[in-house]
Order: structure tokens, then C-alpha cells, then sequence
């Protein structure tokens, strides 16, 4: 079989993570089925945000065959096991946690039901996983030694974007992925309309089977050059800005690192605050529309504190939406170029890492691009829905009434009609694991062969629950107080204490004398400074 020559533009994460990827599945044993080159800009810095991720991000590493501790200790990595979520439901310091990893009791998963039953006096949450508690308590997933507490807990990690991005270059080259550090100027079409080759400013004139555009918003191929459109989600997803700032641990260390991200709700958006080795990061995600960049200024420093005076800040504009087709022609859009969806659920790297993970799987070997670009971007685009709907939920559910843009994130039009409809659902019959299905391919009704070759999808878009599942789902929705009312009517008052599952109360008990704090951990283990509390 012909040897594949695959071009990458672009050296974020997006980029290095499929020029990485790529080359350690699809070339593997001696077979050099593809051959990978990647060219970043010298000039063009990365986005330099995303440090924040989900546990498919172990699949990535494993794939590629990094070492989990080398990873954390070159991207100044910590755990993350949970989201934590506050005054999102009425601003009174309330929270809640979505947690990553939950016990699911056998034969029958009626956890949540048996917690509507109940009368809701511990935390949904709290009552089928241990991490909330563990979270609490700032304790690491992981042991000084071998591991021997029951089932592993699931996690992921907070990371530096850069260094990350930094350090699956490296890997990639030792393995043989050419690099250039070049800026693409141009770029040629052949008369079918597909890219022939890229040029840069250092003369080079560069060809390859498969272009893949990881240039970040900028979309140089897949828009600039192929024209694919970018379908605009700002009417659900209102924020369009983040304010960043770096809260070096020299500045502030709070005496412990937390296992978990914390996403605290403001006036108009909400703050995430991720920690490293070295530093938090804080990033008010924001809109525009609803407070002005001094105000904005004023409230990220007034959530960090006295000490915020030393800091600096940037800014990060955004824009939610995705690509029309990710793949299109013989070009795929990965990263920012391909879509984003705010970074409330840590899904940015891990879209970049599914469409990763698709493209090996539908590699076109065989030059059947357009059956092949069909159903990946069917599955991207559903992917895209699921994220679209799963945070678009996370606003929607609010009762804050406090700011203008509390008040217009619940208006019926900023809530997407799926998401409506699903809601509608889920007040007449609770979310259950049934409610996540799909499957389509071609040929299927609703897919229509057009004479060009490629596939029209007549079908509409239906989130497949394969990131957001109905744990997910129970979170967030109980974690927000959603059937409340509901219950109450159907259930009466009078109802039974809220029970925790007996593994969760056995885990929770001995943790303590079993798991290290995040902290040590990462101090004895990864070599993460120690440093003396604010
Ligand atoms: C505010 C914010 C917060 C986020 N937080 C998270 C998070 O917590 N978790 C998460 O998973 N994701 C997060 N994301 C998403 C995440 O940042 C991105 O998915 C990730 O960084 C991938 O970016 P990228 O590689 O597509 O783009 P970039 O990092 O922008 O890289 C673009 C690359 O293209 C190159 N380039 C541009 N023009 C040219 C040219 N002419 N020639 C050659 N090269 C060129 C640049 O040099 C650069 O190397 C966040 C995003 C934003 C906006």
C-alpha cells in the first residue's frame, strides 16, 4: 500500500496531539503507512488556554505511549477529578459537583430515581461517588505505592497548554514527524477543487494526500482557502471572551492544590480556576454583551482577592460554532478550526482528540474520501450537539435573577430545541440510559447519494451520549434542583432520607489513611515545588 503524506498547519495542541496520534496508530510495527509532516507559524503564537481536560485524555497518552508521571511532570500536570460548580443555581454559595466517576449498582442503575424518592438532603452526587468528598478533602486519586483500594478512581488532569503542546512536539519528532517552523502563505488548488500544496515564506512549496488545518480560529484552509462555513451557536452559548490570569503560587499558595476544576459563577459568566505546579490559572469566561472590560477587570480580581493587584491579565476572544463539514474535500479542520463550545466542560481538547481518533479510524486509504467525510462528520457534528446541549443546560437551569445576563440565559430562545424538548421529556420520566441512542450510515433513509458523490444527511441532529451520558446528565440536573417541584408532587413531603451507596460510605471512611493529598503527591511523586501557605 502507498505511504499516505499527511500535512498538518498549525502547532497547538490540536496540532501535535493528531501529528503524535496519528503517527503512533497508523504507523506501527515497521509499517510506515503515513507520513506525517507539521508546519506552525513562528510567529502566530498557540492560544496558550485549554488546562483543563476529561479522562479520554488517557487514551491519547496510551495511545501515543506516554509515560503517565512524565506527562505530569513535564506539563506540570495535577488531578482533576470532578468540576465543582458554584452559584450557578441562585448565587447564595451554593455548589455542587459533576464528578467523574460514580458507582453504577448492579443489575438495575436506580440511583437517581431512589434520590428523587428521597428527600434530597445529601447532594445527588454525594450519594453514588466518593470523589465529591475526596475533592473536599483535597486528596489525590492515587496512592504513594501500589494501588489497593477497590476500584481505581477516575480521573484527569489540569495541565500547561503550552507545555504540553511543547512536549508532544518532541515526542512526534523523535519518531519522525518533519517539522517546519514556516508561515503558510498561499495556497494552491488543484482544478477539482481539492489542496494541492501549501507555500510558505521560506519558498517551500509543500504537497501531501490529506491537508489537516489546526490553525485555530484563524481557519486558513478550511475557510480561508475551501470556504466551509462556520455555523454560529452564539444565540445558546452567549460568552465570547475570557480574561485570563495567572496566579502564580510565589503571589498566593492557598496550603493545598485541589483535585478538581472549580467553575464559580459571576455576574455575567463564571471563573475557572485550574491548578498546576507552579501557578492557578483563572480565566473569566464572559459576554461581552452584558458587562464591559473594566467591570469584568474588577470582578476577576475581587474573586482572586487582595493579592490579584499584583497580576497581570490577558484577553482571549472566542467564538462558539462549528464548522459546517470539519472534513471537506481533502482537508479536515481539527481544533479550533473545526468548532468550539466555551470551556465550561473541558470538551475543547477532547473534540480535538475524538476527531483525532476518527480520522485513523476512517483514514482514506483506499481514496474514498466523500463516504468516508460523511460519517465523520456526522459523528462530529453529533458529538458537537451533545456538547452544544449538555452546557447549554448548565445556564439554562439557573433561577439566578441577580444580572441582566442570568435573566437572558433562561429566555425560551436561548434554549436550544433539542435541549427544550429533552427538559420537556425529563419532567414527565426522569433521564434514564435508554434516552442516549443513535446510529446512522449511508444509505440509510434519510441520507441522500447526490450526483456529486457525496452524501446529504436529511436527518436531524440527535446527541449520541457518548461523552454526556445520563450520569452527566444527573449532575448537573439534580446538582441544579431540576424536578424539585416535580417530585414533590409526585412523591409527596414525607419522604425517606437520601441513602448514600455502601461502597461510596466504605471508600469515604478510610480515605483518609489511604490517599495521600494532592499536594504530597505531586510533590513526592512528580516533583512539584513545595511551597510555604499565603
Ligand atoms: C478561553 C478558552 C479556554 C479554553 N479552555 C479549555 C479547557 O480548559 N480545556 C480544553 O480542553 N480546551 C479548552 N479550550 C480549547 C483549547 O484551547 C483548544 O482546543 C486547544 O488549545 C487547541 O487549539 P488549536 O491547536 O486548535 O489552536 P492554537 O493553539 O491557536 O494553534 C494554532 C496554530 O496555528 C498556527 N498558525 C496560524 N496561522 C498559521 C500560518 N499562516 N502558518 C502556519 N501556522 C499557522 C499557529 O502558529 C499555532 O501553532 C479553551 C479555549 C478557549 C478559547
Amino acid at each position: 500500500m502507498q505511504t499516505k503524506r499527511v500535512l498538518i498547519v498549525g502547532g497547538g495542541s490540536a496540532g501535535w496531539m493528531a501529528a503524535s496520534y496519528l503517527d503512533a496508530v497508523l504507523n506501527y510495527e515497521g509499517r510506515r503507512a503515513v507520513d506525517v509532516s507539521l508546519i506552525e507559524s513562528p510567529d502566530v503564537p498557540r492560544i496558550g488556554v485549554g488546562e483543563a481536560t476529561i479522562p479520554s485524555i488517557n487514551h491519547i497518552l496510551a495511545a501515543i505511549g506516554i509515560d503517565e508521571k512524565e506527562f505530569m511532570r513535564r506539563t506540570e500536570a495535577t488531578f482533576k477529578q470532578a468540576i465543582k460548580f458554584t452559584n450557578w443555581l441562585d448565587n447564595s454559595g451554593e455548589g455542587y459537583y459533576h464528578a467523574f466517576g460514580r458507582v453504577t449498582p448492579t443489575p438495575i442503575d436506580n440511583a437517581g430515581l431512589h434520590w428523587l424518592r428521597s428527600d434530597r438532603s445529601i447532594p445527588f452526587m454525594e450519594t453514588v461517588s466518593s470523589q465529591p468528598r475526596l475533592c473536599e478533602w483535597n486528596l489525590a486519586p492515587q496512592m504513594p505505592g501500589k494501588w489497593d483500594f477497590g476500584p481505581k478512581l477516575t480521573y484527569a488532569f489540569h495541565m500547561n497548554a503550552l507545555k504540553f503542546a511543547d512536549y508532544l512536539r518532541e515526542i512526534a519528532m523523535s519518531r519522525g514527524v518533519q517539522h517546519y517552523l514556516e508561515n503558510v502563505t498561499d495556497i494552491d488548488l488543484h482544478e477539482n477543487g481539492d489542496i494541492d500544496a501549501l507555500r510558505t515564506d521560506a519558498g517551500r512549496r509543500l504537497e501531501a494526500d490529506l491537508f489537516i488545518d489546526c490553525t485555530g480560529f484563524a481557519a486558513l484552509l478550511i475557510e480561508k482557502s475551501l470556504g466551509v462555513k462556520w455555523v454560529d451557536y452564539s444565540q445558546w452559548l452567549l460568552c465570547d471572551r475570557a480574561l485570563v490570569m495567572p496566579v502564580p503560587y510565589d503571589v498566593d499558595y492557598p496550603g493545598f492544590v485541589r483535585p478538581y476544576t472549580m467553575s464559580t459563577a459571576l455576574s455575567a459568566g463564571w471563573v475557572w480556576d485550574i491548578p498546576l505546579h507552579s501557578r492557578r490559572g483563572v480565566g473569566y469566561v464572559h459576554s461581552t454583551a452584558f458587562i464591559d472590560p473594566e467591570e469584568a477587570e474588577r470582578e476577576i480580581r475581587a474573586y482572586e482577592g487582595p493579592h490579584a493587584e499584583r497580576l497581570d491579565s490577558r484577553i482571549v476572544e472566542f467564538k462558539v460554532g462549528m464548522r459546517e463539514k470539519a472534513w471537506f474535500r481533502n482537508c479536515i479542520a481539527i481544533g479550533l478550526s473545526g468548532g468550539f463550545l466555551e470551556p465550561l466542560e473541558s470538551t475543547g481538547l477532547y473534540l480535538s482528540d475524538l476527531a483525532t481518533v476518527l480520522l485513523t479510524e476512517h483514514f482514506p486509504f483506499h481514496g474514498d474520501m466523500e463516504t468516508l467525510a460523511f460519517r465523520y462528520n456526522r459523528i462530529m457534528a453529533n458529538r458537537f450537539y451533545e456538547v452544544l446541549d449538555f452546557i447549554n443546560m448548565h445556564y439554562c437551569l439557573t433561577r439566578r435573577t441577580d444580572t441582566e445576563f442570568w435573566r437572558e440565559v433562561q429566555k425560551p430562545e436561548r434554549i436550544n430545541d433539542r435541549l427544550k424538548a429533552k427538559l420537556e421529556f425529563w419532567r414527565k420520566k426522569p433521564v434514564a440510559h435508554v434516552d442516549f441512542e443513535d446510529q446512522l450510515v449511508p444509505g440509510q433513509p434519510y441520507t441522500v447519494a447526490r450526483s456529486s458523490g457525496d452524501f446529504a444527511d436529511h436527518r436531524p441532529p440527535i446527541d449520541t451520549g457518548k461523552l454526556f451520558t445520563r450520569s452527566s446528565y444527573e449532575a448537573v440536573m439534580y446538582g441544579m434542583d431540576f424536578l424539585s417541584d416535580e417530585c414533590r408532587e409526585w412523591y409527596g413531603d414525607d419522604r425517606p432520607q437520601s441513602g448514600v451507596h455502601r461502597r461510596i460510605v466504605e471508600r469515604v471512611t478510610l480515605a483518609p489513611e489511604k490517599l495521600p493529598p494532592h499536594d504530597l503527591w505531586l510533590q513526592n511523586v512528580v516533583g512539584m515545588p513545595a511551597y510555604p501557605a499565603s
